[in-house]
């Protein structure tokens, strides 16, 4: 069991509580005999000697006269015998006569308690030395022990009271506990929650992460930042998406609104000799491209969202593959103010649908020609790590910033240089290629600063 839950320590403290009052208990009962003991002993016939000493000189004065009216005085009763047992006084039943002295004073018991609460204690009576008589006492109870009942009630309580002030301290000090462990936060959490469902995502909780309730705290604490993450990720998403009409149908527009110009340009006769024609059919084609690749992207949008983006692996070999690329590209750059760098290919077996990767990597050529000035650099290589190779297009551009970075491989999502400038782009060219290189059993990745980017991703040797 968990030393720390509320069910253990509790189940302790039961136990340590039912043990101390049992001990004070305990340790009162054996006071309470004692004391009844001490009571009767031994002890308190110098009580009784004290008591009874003047009145028994008092009885050796007056022993020879025989007039013992003067013992009238004391507040205890007294019986006197001489050596035969003849009363010669009795304050106690006033009977006459003669007792039997052997059972009537007993030296050998000379203090014995009587039913009717007096103490019986006995004494020889002597005169010049001499034994003359014997001298009974009955004294009450309450003369010779000092110690009254509610004093001796008390002695015999203070373990039992103890125990309890204890039990009592320790009681005070748990609903302490509880107030600091348990009480404080669960208000604190309530506090949280209600800000959560008002929409604040910000109430921290102040927790003691070793109590039980502290790791509920903490799991809450884990739950709201989540809450908070995903649902500033669902208002960055929803802006990009709203942004992303904004765009498709700008982006759209733009390049139809230029076909149509120039394909008017032609009709109208605007562009006459053969040269102009070209030019005016070069930038109908290159608005084509970029409507292809935006109709395209969402295409496969729609279709990764309908989970229909086929994937048809086969094991090919990653040098010629990756070589044919490069040359395509090589081409691609020949008349472009960018410079473009392919490197040794390695050769390793991979399964891999070639189309869907081949679109992987001409997105990143893509991006990189799009965010990287004209005087830019583009490098595109691959590389072997452990069980896997490793691809990536590196470029010297614009960079992407810091903020943006968690962000970029989330559909519809466009960076702040995306935004800002007429790039065009849907926001999901990454997204899709994210969705690729994962159903290869890859991963892909990005660096970036303000000296540029690294785009790469790793897919599984076979
Ligand atoms: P888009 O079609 O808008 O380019 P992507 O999903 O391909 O969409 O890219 C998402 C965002 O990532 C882009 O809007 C851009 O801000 C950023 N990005 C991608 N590649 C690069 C790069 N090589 N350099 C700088 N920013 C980049």
């Amino acid at each position: 069991m968990n030393r720390k839950s509320i069910y253990y320590k509790s189940k302790i403290n039961i136990i340590i509580t039912s043990v101390i009052i049992l001990c004070g208990v305990i340790i009162s009962m054996l006071m309470a005999l004692n004391i009844l003991k001490i009571k009767d002993s031994y002890p308190a016939v110098n009580s009784a000697r004290l008591v009874t000493k003047d009145a028994l000189d008092n009885i050796e004065d007056n022993f020879t006269g025989k007039n013992f009216n003067s013992l009238d005085k004391f507040n205890f009763k007294i019986k006197v015998l001489d050596l035969k047992g003849n009363i010669l006084y009795n304050s106690y039943d006033n009977k006459s006569g003669v007792e039997d002295i052997a059972s009537s004073i007993g030296y050998d018991m000379n203090f014995s308690s009587l039913n009717d609460g007096l103490i019986k204690y006995s004494s020889p009576v002597i005169v010049n030395g001499m034994q003359v008589g014997n001298s009974v006492f009955y004294i009450k109870k309450g003369m010779l022990f000092k110690n009254n009942d509610t004093w001796d009630m008390l002695i015999i309580f203070l373990p039992t009271l103890i125990s309890f002030l204890i039990v009592l301290c320790r009681e005070l000090y748990s609903i302490h506990t509880i107030k600091n462990e348990f009480v404080k936060p669960v208000a604190e959490l309530n506090i949280s929650a209600d800000a959560i469902i008002k929409g604040d995502f910000n109430k921290k909780i102040i927790y003691n992460s070793n109590t039980e309730i502290g790791k509920f705290c903490a799991s809450f604490e884990m739950m709201r930042d989540e809450l908070k993450d995903s649902i500033e990720r669902e208002r960055r998403l929803e802006d990009s998406r709203k942004e992303l009409i904004t765009c498709i149908s700008h982006d759209l527009r733009t390049p139809i609104a230029s076909i149509k110009a120039y394909s008017d340009g032609i009709l109208d006769g605007v562009a006459k000799d053969p040269d102009s024609i070209k030019r005016y059919l070069n930038v109908i084609s290159k608005k084509t491209e970029v409507l292809t690749k935006l109709i395209n992207d969402l295409f496969e949008h729609c279709q990764i969202e309908l989970n229909k983006l086929s994937i048809n692996k086969t094991e090919i070999y990653s040098g010629e593959f990756l070589k044919s690329i490069a040359y395509e590209l090589s081409l691609e750059f020949e008349n472009s103010t960018q410079q473009f760098e392919a490197l040794d290919m390695p050769n390793v077996l991979i399964n891999i649908d070639k189309l869907r990767i081949e679109q992987v990597i001409y997105n990143l050529i893509q991006n990189a020609k799009k965010y990287t000035p004209p005087d830019g650099k583009i490098v595109f290589g691959a590389e072997i790590e452990d069980d896997y190779l490793k691809i990536f297009v590196k470029d010297n551009g614009y960079g992407i910033k810091s903020e943006d970075i968690p962000f970029i491989f989330d559909k519809f999502y466009r960076g702040e240089k995306a935004r800002s400038t007429d790039k065009g782009g849907s926001g999901l060219g990454l997204s899709i290629c994210k969705y690729i290189v994962e159903n290869h059993g890859g991963q892909i990745f990005v660096e970036s600063g303000s000296s540029g980017s690294n785009f790469y991703f790793v897919i599984p040797k076979v």
